[in-house]
């Protein structure tokens, strides 16, 4: 049995008082739940603040990146080690922001995933594909790239440690969700790759989130899915009402 997964991606928005602020508001409103996996991404200017008021509360902290080297002269870089020491469990890898506008490939989130799993973090590993990709029929060439890519040289037990999320970049913050359907068709396909990759029970046992668009009034339909395993959030999770009500329908879903 996959437990579901729910995890923010606030991307860069909030400044500190305000990310203090929506985690006040989020461990109130996300109390009684203990089905779902919670996971928010604050950005790395608020893991430390967000991070003391998150210790025994049911919501995992995670960051939107890091670099694969544990230190040195890398400017701006953050590292797996340096995530840890803030509270950090879950990172987010290879975000088609991340792909489009910094330069991300295969090869880079390869070592990311790498070194989050060796530093004992949950990668978040997104893949996806862009609009004209789908209308040209390579959704599945370009996602089984993404996942090859990402996956390269990983053993059986590292993979047990991360979540894939399918983000079609399409969907992401345009208000255009997958259907239900054509999303369960993409993590099925990634599941049999998985299969193919390594075994039917590694396969059985990836979580794999959905992320694109996602909001309290389309998800119900798109947890009915049997393949998917929670929800990449962007745009919802800047907003406790709607961060929750996302996660109760999810938790519903479990009982
Ligand atoms: C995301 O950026 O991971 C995402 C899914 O964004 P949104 O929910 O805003 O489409």
């Amino acid at each position: 049995m996959r437990r579901k997964v729910v995890a923010g991606n606030w991307k860069m928005n909030m400044t500190d008082p305000e990310a203090v602020e929506l985690v006040k508001q989020l461990k109130e409103s996300l109390r009684s739940f203990n089905e779902v996996e919670l996971v928010v991404c604050p950005p790395f200017t608020s893991l430390y603040s967000t991070s003391k008021m998150l210790t025994d509360s049911n919501i995992g902290l995670g960051a939107q990146n890091l670099f694969w080297e544990s230190s040195g002269a890398y400017t701006g870089e953050v590292s797996a080690e340096m995530l840890l020491s803030v509270g950090c469990k879950y990172v987010i890898i290879g975000h088609s922001e991340r792909r489009q506008y910094f330069g991300e490939d295969n090869q880079s989130v390869n070592r990311k995933v790498k070194s989050a799993i060796a530093g004992g973090l949950t990668p978040i590993v997104c893949v996806g594909e862009r609009l004209e990709q789908r209308e040209a029929g390579k959704t599945e060439a370009v996602v089984e790239d993404h996942i090859r890519g990402a996956f390269e040289g990983l053993s059986g037990e590292q993979l047990r440690k991360l979540i894939v999320a399918y983000e079609p970049v399409w969907a992401i913050g345009t208000g255009k969700t997958a259907t239900p359907e054509q999303a369960n068709e993409v993590h099925l396909f990634i599941r049999e790759l998985i299969k193919e990759l390594y075994d039917a029970d590694l396969s059985s046992r990836t979580r794999i989130l959905y992320g694109g668009s996602v909001k309290p009034e389309n998800v119900r339909s798109l947890i009915e899915q049997p393949e998917l395993d929670g929800f990449l959030v962007g745009g919802a999770s800047l907003k406790a009402e709607s961060f929750a009500a996302i996660a109760r329908e999810v938790e519903n879903s479990t009982t």
